[in-house]
């Protein structure tokens, strides 16, 4: 039997193998939610010009400044730049405009009155020099950096891309992923129950989780308890995808084929057993072209938090995304930290009135259980431990 290792012993082994997926260009269209890689400078200078900010007048200021100017023109937002020359005179202007030649004063159209060719500035208009403006190169400069590898392209980063003309843009490969259950005791969603069948819940988890954060090649599989199907399935499997995500099958079990069938397919063992609860026979390989294969345990709770602790933090980091940061909480009550095993336990979180997230834990009496996980948002981590961590224990969380 494989040594067990510790949680942070099984990231960075991960972290150590996970292969890197690539990257392709795509139209800005279709780079919506996906992850930069390459970095974005800034075009020109952001306003490219100085520019008008409000609709009203513009008009060269002086201490002198008559009450009464004379409209000599008109300067609209993505006209070329007018000149405005008499002192005294005025042009109308619009948001977004160039600011003409020779002025540099916008009166918004609030504070003045039309009044034949003229303008009149209200009486509480007190005008004064650069108001209204927003110069050239003020937001930033032209090569400015905006955007850096890794980054996530959500509307802020979309907005940048399009206002500095990146039509085509470098963003990270999806892998293709294999969701596989296997199990003779499972049947799909829509079909009829047999006596001692429970519908398959893992792949939907899993692959719920995946698409969260944008992975959506992927396929399902399901797999019965026999050996020679595992073996040929897994060999199928691992000609057509980048990552496999098995559940069940990977205990001690005299049904648990999965282990031996990967290795069968030259998929070399990284790790098998972590020294947690739940999910303590995950394992982990590599296969002959490079593949990630995470065989999670097939207990629906250890399938979804070994998705969560490992599958998925490796995969965004595949793609060059940097690790999110660790989140923390404090612990409601007391509770029962094992010896030997780090501990998983789900729990909802809300913010006490300073602000501070406390994890209230909902246990399941065994990982098979799994209907109170929709009351929790995620996993409290906490290491091994002798006897009960306190109430007010810090502790990581890690959401679904
Ligand atoms: P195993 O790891 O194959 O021994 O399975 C452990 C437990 O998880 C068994 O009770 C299985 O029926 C259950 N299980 C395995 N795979 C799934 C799945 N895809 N969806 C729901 N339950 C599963
Ligand atoms: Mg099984």
């Amino acid at each position: 039997m494989s040594e067990l290792i510790s949680v942070s012993q099984a990231e960075a082994l991960i972290a150590e193998h996970m292969p890197s997926f690539g990257s392709e260009r795509v139209r800005l269209d279709d780079a919506a939610g996906r992850v930069l890689r390459q970095s974005v400078h800034a075009e020109h200078d952001h306003p490219p010009f100085d520019r008008v900010m409000m609709d009203g007048i513009a008009t060269l200021w002086s201490e002198t400044l008559p009450q009464r100017l004379h409209v000599a023109g008109a300067q609209m937002a993505g006209m070329r730049r007018q000149s405005l020359s008499g002192e005294g005179d005025c042009l109308e202007v619009t948001t977004g405009a160039m600011l003409p030649h020779g002025s540099d004063c916008v009166i918004p159209v609030e504070q003045v009155r039309r009044d034949g060719d003229d303008y009149v500035l209200g009486d509480d208009c007190h005008p004064f020099a650069g108001q209204f403006i927003h110069r050239r190169g003020s937001d930033c400069v032209q090569g400015a950096r905006l955007l850096s590898p890794g980054m996530r392209l959500g509307p802020a980063e979309m907005a940048l891309l399009a206002a500095n003309g990146v039509a085509n843009v470098e963003v990270a490969s999806v892998p293709s992923v294999a969701i596989v259950s296997t199990g003779d005791e499972l049947v799909d969603v829509g079909a009829a129950l047999g006596e001692g069948q429970i519908r398959r819940s893992n792949d939907t988890a899993v692959r719920t989780a995946l698409r969260m954060d944008g992975f959506d090649r992927v396929a399902m599989e399901h797999i019965v308890d026999d050996e020679a199907a595992t073996r040929e399935r897994i060999a199928a499997l691992l000609e057509r995808h980048d990552v496999l995500l098995l559940s069940g099958g990977v205990s001690m079990g005299q049904r648990d084929y999965v282990p031996a069938a990967l290795a069968a397919q030259g998929v070399r063992k990284v790790f098998h057993r972590i020294a947690q609860k739940p999910g303590k026979p995950m394992w982990f390989g590599i296969g002959p072209r490079g593949q990630a294969v995470f065989a999670l345990p097939g207990n629906p709770v250890s399938a979804l938090v070994c998705a969560t602790r490992y599958a998925r933090p490796a995969l965004l980091a595949a793609q060059g995304m940097a690790a999110p940061v660790r989140e923390l909480v404090s612990l409601s009550e007391a509770v029962d930290a094992n010896p030997s095993l780090a501990s998983f336990l789900p729990a909802r979180v809300e913010s006490d009135a300073s602000g501070r997230l406390v994890a209230y834990p909902v246990p399941s009496r065994t990982s098979g259980d799994f209907s109170s996980l929709p009351r929790t948002q995620g996993f409290v981590q906490l290491p091994p431990g002798q006897g009960k961590a306190p109430a007010g224990t810090v502790a990581a969380f890690y959401r679904w």
